[in-house]
C-alpha cells in the first residue's frame, strides 16, 4: 500500500460553478483536493488525474489528500449571498467532481458532514452526493433531514471480489458471496442481477426516487 500524506488548507471558494459532463448542475464542491482511494494510485478508471487539480501536489494521484479546512464557513457565506440574490431555490450542487466527499480522514475532521449541516440551514434545490464509501452512513440522518432536496449517488464497482482486487481499489470485501447465498443464486455473475437491486431500492424508496440513466448525471 503506498503511503499517503495529508494536509490541511483554508481555500478561497466552495462553490465552483460547473461545465461540461455537470452542466446539469450550477456548482461543484469538493470538500478535499486528491483522493486516497485505490492501493495503488487511485481508482484505474478515475478521469480526475488527467486534470490539472490532479497535479496541485507532489506525488502521484491516490497518494495525498488536502483537507479545505474552513469549507463550511465559505459555504455558509456563498449560500447566503446566493440566498441574498433569490437564487437558492433554483440552486443545484453536484458533490463532488474531482475528488470522494467521505475520504477516510472525513471520519475524524467532518468537512462534508459539516457542509450537510450548512445545506439544512440554507435549502438549495438539489445536492447529489457522489461516493464510493460506506462512510457516508454515518450522516445518513442529515442526508435524510434534507429529503427530496439530497440525491445520493453511491458507486458500485462490481459484484465480484477478485474484480474488485484487480482493480486495486481500497474497498473492503463486499460480503457478495453471503448475500448471493443468502438469495440463493449459485453463479457469481447473473446477468439481470442489477434489476433485483433496482427492485429492491424502488420497492423501499418508491419509483420517482430511483433514477436510472445511462446519459450521465442530472440534478432532476
Ligand atoms: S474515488 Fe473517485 S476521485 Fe478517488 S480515485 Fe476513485 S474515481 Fe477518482
Amino acid at each position: 500500500m503506498s503511503a499517503k500524506h495529508y494536509s490541511l488548507k483554508p481555500t478561497a471558494r466552495a462553490l465552483t460553478p460547473t461545465g461540461g459532463f455537470l452542466k446539469g448542475f450550477a456548482f461543484s464542491l469538493n470538500p478535499y483536493i486528491g483522493c486516497a482511494f485505490g492501493d495503488g494510485g487511485g481508482c484505474p478508471y478515475c478521469y480526475v488525474r488527467m486534470l490539472p487539480i490532479a497535479r496541485v501536489e507532489s506525488g502521484s494521484w491516490g497518494t495525498w489528500v488536502i483537507a479545505k479546512s474552513n469549507l463550511a464557513e465559505r459555504l455558509e457565506v456563498e449560500l447566503a449571498a446566493l440566498e441574498k440574490k433569490g437564487r437558492l431555490a433554483e440552486t443545484t450542487i453536484f458533490m463532488s467532481s474531482a475528488t470522494d466527499p467521505y475520504q477516510g480522514i472525513e471520519r475524524r475532521l467532518g468537512l462534508t458532514r459539516a457542509a450537510l449541516e450548512v445545506f439544512e440551514r440554507h435549502p438549495i434545490r438539489r445536492i447529489l452526493i457522489q461516493t464510493r464509501s460506506p462512510l457516508i452512513e454515518h450522516d445518513i440522518e442529515i442526508i435524510r433531514a434534507l429529503g427530496n432536496r439530497a440525491i445520493v449517488s453511491l458507486t458500485l464497482e462490481t459484484d465480484d471480489d477478485n474484480v474488485r482486487r484487480a482493480n486495486g481499489a481500497r474497498s473492503k470485501a463486499l460480503g457478495m458471496r453471503e448475500l448471493y447465498a443468502k438469495h440463493g443464486y449459485e453463479e457469481w455473475f447473473r446477468p439481470g442481477a442489477e434489476r433485483d437491486l433496482i427492485d429492491a431500492m424502488r420497492s423501499r424508496l418508491g419509483d420517482e426516487r430511483v433514477l436510472i440513466s445511462r446519459a450521465g448525471f442530472s440534478a432532476v
